[in-house]
């Protein structure tokens, strides 16, 4: 039996009650780690830089480690663009080389940079025509039940990579599962971290970072995920939100630390 453990933290009352989405975070630990990794979420949905959260939400679930699908972690590489306007032409050219059509990366960009605040989680759009097709509008759907399968190689693969810290460490956990998930072609994320401007794109079984995907200071961030037309998107749905999944190193990484 393993754990998940989830957290969602909020600013003036619940999410579902109008409250402005502070941070979130997603485990999957076995009973020993449970109350360490618990408290841990709670520290940091008091401390973030988005603000402070009045409403915090952890959930803890026992999942059936015969459950738990292991998918391979994205090899990842850095594009080293200079400046937002640069990184986003990048991010587009690798969106378009990896089948999204050029309308959805135009339309996809648009609706992220229109956000009135950050959304809890991504919105689902055709990778043709760019349209929405989740119906969970503000809220976005939320991936969830994910970590990485081995915490103290990872870390150690993210620091040769040079891809320390807490947001590259989660999104790509976060990235590999979605890269997964039945019809998805590709992924568009910036931070809604004010102090973290580096965003990615993971499409065609890679995570492509950039340095700049959207100005210092802001604290809008998004996720899109792009859908290949006619996929069932209950099933995707199902997928990203339920599916327990770990995400393993791939060989040549352990390789290295052997
Ligand atoms: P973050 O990378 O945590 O700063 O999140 C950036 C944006 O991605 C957030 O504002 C959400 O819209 C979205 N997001 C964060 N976590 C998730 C998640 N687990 N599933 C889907 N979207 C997410």
């Amino acid at each position: 039996m393993v754990y998940s453990v989830r957290m969602r933290a909020s600013q003036g009352g619940p999410h579902e009650t109008g409250g402005r989405h502070i941070s979130g975070a997603e485990r999957i630990v076995e009973r020993h780690r449970l109350s360490e990794v618990a408290a841990a979420m709670v520290e940091r949905a008091l401390s973030h830089s988005r603000g402070t959260a009045d409403f915090v939400n952890v959930a803890i679930e026992a999942i059936d480690t015969a459950a738990v699908k292991h998918v391979p972690l994205l090899p990842a590489r850095t594009v080293p663009a200079a400046g937002v306007k640069a990184c986003r032409a990048a991010a587009v050219i690798e969106l378009i080389n990896a089948g999204v059509d050029a309308a959805a990366v135009n339309k996809a960009f648009r609706r992220l940079l229109s956000l009135p605040d950050s959304m809890r989680g991504a919105m689902l759009l055709s990778a043709v025509t760019g349209d929405r097709l989740d119906a969970t509008g503000e809220r976005g759907v939320r991936v969830s039940r994910m970590d990485i399968a081995d915490a103290v190689s990872y870390d150690t693969v993210l620091a040769n990579r040079g891809l320390e810290g807490a947001h590259a460490r989660e999104a790509m956990v976060l990235a590999s599962k979605v890269l997964s998930a039945p019809g998805m072609v590709a992924e568009l994320c910036w931070s809604d971290d004010p102090e973290y401007t580096a965003g990615y794109v993971a499409a065609g079984g890679q995570y492509i970072r950039f340095p700049h995907l959207k100005p210092y200071g802001s604290p809008i961030g998004g996720r899109v995920f792009f859908v290949r037309p006619g996929s069932s998107i209950k099933e995707l749905q199902a997928y990203l939100e339920r599916q327990p999944v770990l995400v393993t190193l791939a060989e040549a990484d352990h390789a290295l630390y052997q």
